[in-house]
Parts: C-alpha cells; sequence; structure tokens
C-alpha cells in the first residue's frame, strides 16, 4: 500500500489541511477503481466501510491477488469533517461558501476535447487511453484558488481516469439504495445485488454535476462534443462506472453492517477482474431500478411533531396515509400520505418539521419531476 498526501490550499496563514489516499495493487495493469468515504463529512457509515475495506485490500494485496489499482479515500472530506457549529456537526455544506460538497464538480470536457481531437484515431483501445490522458490533464489545470477548489480538483483528479468510481455516502434515514446513470446500470445491477440495494434510482443527469456524474458521463458527453469538432460522428465506450451508495441512514454505523458492505464492494470488483480469483455468485436483486424523476418527497405543510406511521423500505400506496404531523398547540393532526405508489426509501431523521419541509422520499415507477432531481 502506498499512502499519498494532497496539500489542499491553505484558506489562511498558519493553517493547511491534507487529503490523503491509499493505494493498494499494481498500477498500470489497465485497471483501476476509486473509492471514497464520506465526501459529505457528516456521512459516518462510509467512514466505517472504508476502514474495513482497507483491511481487506491490504488483505487481497498481501496475497498478491490484486489485478489492478484500488484507491481508497477514506476520509474523503477534511474540510467538513472538522465543521462544528454550536457542538452540531455540519458536513454537508461548506461553511465558507455555502456550497454542497457533492456538487459543481468542473465540466472538463471542452478541454478534453481540445487535447484529444488532433490525435483521435480508428483504434477504439487507443481512444480510450488518449481520453483517459486528456482528463487528466485538464483535471491537473483546473484552478485551486479556494480550499474548497483544490479539495474538489484532489478527488477528481484520483477519479477521473478509473474504471469504477464508488462515492459513499448515507441519508439521514434510509434503507441502503443507489445512485447511477441509466445507461450504466447492466454494469451496476452486480453491485445493486451484492450490496442488497432496496432501490436503484436511475438519471441521465441529476443536475449540478455530483461527482459520480462528472466522473461517467464525461464520455458520453465528450463524445458529443468530438462529433460535432470533428464533423463525424464519434463513438466511445461509456469507461467509468460511478455509483452513489448511499450506506442506509446516518446512524447505521455497526461494525457487521460496515464488514459486510466492504466485502460486497470487493466482490463487486472481482467481478470486475480486480481480484485474482473468481467472484462469488450474486445474489437475487432485491427490486429493479427505477428513475430518479420519479422519486417523489414527502412535504410538511405546516410545522410540527412528526410521527411515522410506515416503516423504511415498506411498499405504499398512493395516497396512504405513512405518517403525522401533530401542531401542539393548534390541537389539529394531519395526515400526511404518500404522493405516489412505490418505495418509501429514506426518512427525514429530526422529529420536528417546520413548514415546507420534505420529510420522506418514496421511489415510484414513473418520471414525474424535470429539471434538477437531487436535494440541496
Ligand atoms: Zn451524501
Amino acid at each position: 500500500m502506498i499512502l499519498d498526501s494532497h496539500r489542499l490550499t491553505p484558506p489562511a496563514p498558519g493553517t493547511a489541511r491534507e487529503l490523503h489516499s491509499l493505494h493498494f495493487g499494481p498500477t498500470g495493469a489497465g485497471r483501476k477503481a476509486m473509492i471514497q468515504a464520506s465526501l459529505h463529512a457528516d456521512e459516518v457509515p462510509a467512514l466505517l466501510v472504508a476502514h474495513h475495506l482497507r483491511s481487506r485490500l491490504a488483505e487481497l494485496e498481501g496475497q498478491g491477488l490484486l489485478r489492478g489499482e484500488v484507491v481508497l479515500v477514506p476520509v474523503a472530506n477534511p474540510i467538513g469533517l472538522s465543521q462544528r457549529l454550536l457542538q452540531a456537526h455540519h458536513g454537508r455544506f461548506d461553511l465558507a461558501s455555502g456550497e454542497n460538497f457533492n456538487r459543481h464538480y468542473a465540466d472538463v470536457v471542452p478541454r478534453a476535447c481540445e487535447l484529444v481531437a488532433p490525435r483521435f484515431g480508428r483504434d477504439a483501445d487507443a481512444n480510450v487511453a488518449l481520453v483517459r490522458e486528456a482528463l487528466r490533464r485538464a483535471c491537473a489545470e483546473l484552478p485551486a484558488e479556494t480550499e474548497l477548489q483544490s479539495l474538489r480538483r484532489v478527488l477528481l483528479g484520483l477519479a477521473i481516469d478509473a474504471d469504477v468510481v464508488l462515492d459513499l455516502h448515507c441519508d439521514n434515514e434510509a434503507v441502503l439504495h443507489l445512485y447511477t446513470a441509466t445507461e450504466l446500470w447492466p454494469e451496476v445491477e452486480a453491485l445493486a445485488r451484492l450490496l442488497g440495494a432496496e432501490v436503484s434510482l436511475l438519471a441521465d443527469q441529476s443536475g449540478d454535476e455530483p461527482f459520480d456524474e462528472a466522473c461517467s458521463t464525461v464520455w458520453s458527453r465528450l463524445a458529443a462534443q468530438l462529433s460535432q469538432c470533428l464533423g463525424h460522428a464519434v463513438r466511445l465506450p461509456p469507461a467509468c462506472i460511478a455509483v452513489t451508495v448511499e450506506l442506509r441512514g446516518e446512524s447505521d454505523v455497526r461494525h457487521d453492517l460496515a464488514a459486510a458492505d466492504a466485502e460486497a464492494l470487493i466482490e463487486y470488483l472481482a467481478g470486475r477482474g480486480f481480484v485474482g480469483r473468481p467472484p462469488a455468485p450474486l445474489p437475487a436483486l432485491k427490486r429493479g431500478p427505477t428513475p430518479l424523476a420519479g422519486s417523489m418527497p414527502v412535504v410538511a405543510p405546516h410545522g410540527g411533531v412528526l410521527v411515522y406511521l410506515r416503516e423504511l423500505g415498506a411498499t405504499v400506496r398512493h395516497g396512504e396515509h405513512i405518517a403525522d404531523l401533530v401542531d401542539p398547540l393548534g390541537g389539529s393532526v394531519t395526515q400526511l400520505a404518500s404522493p405516489v405508489d412505490g418505495v418509501l426509501y429514506a426518512r427525514e431523521r429530526q422529529r420536528f418539521a417546520t413548514a415546507g419541509a420534505r420529510i420522506a422520499k418514496v421511489a415510484g415507477r414513473e418520471p414525474t419531476r424535470s429539471g434538477k432531481l437531487l436535494s440541496a
């Protein structure tokens, strides 16, 4: 294992942070995976999965069984990990700018297109190598004026040339679920089976450039731009499988869960040729994928005490009563209903809701939303 340290832009004299990446297995073997934990720094289950992954990867490396490079970033957001305000941890948004740590990853397509166009040829493998080299260079040239920009540049630089990118997160309270690009589902289904994902949410473009899409959709977007630039249709394979894995809820921090999740990730890598042994048989898929545009929020119409009546993972019907919202001052109880037929896969952790708050999410089968599909 090689430990690499990446210095972030110091926000002020006398203070500086580093991001650390752990590199397992051979480089240059034609396979690379990048796994990062807790880009939203207060989503702690991922940190524990990274801990279990680290020892499993070290074990496989010690046995000479790794057939590709696996980059593990066990603490993907040292800025957010240290953000405490009035005794509460704030790891989703950068306190300095207000920006979500998992949005606004740079579009490196225009620069990569400039670099690739003059050398693009007929050999498909050579073109993939050419694109990866251009993507690395385009990332290295990104600005890093602020500490946040420098964090994004380092993370994107570690992932942009990988075949597999797994971004480990969690929700407030939730069953295990995944987000990925629609075209990647055939490659991601095995991961959903191995992790026992109860919901898999697919989108071509979720909006605001989250990390996984910055890594995966770059291939189709670059193909489109090259076609325009070269004046003929250019094909590129979807050469990066990137997935956001939601490891249940914030409080689901248990060794048994984390060890099983880490093992599932290793099995997924084994199925993609990263481990020199045959992969284990795949378990059954719990539920088929649904469009992210069909995931509907349940909204609180007024402030009140939230009392859930249905458990996470429940199949619910449109109009079904899933929670009560109690106004202790006025004495009223409002019944909150599911906006759609689907799976109740995530709930708000706090039990007091303010007016307009999104208190739960139900994954429906039909796409009904458009525009920006992710929550703030
Ligand atoms: Zn997250």
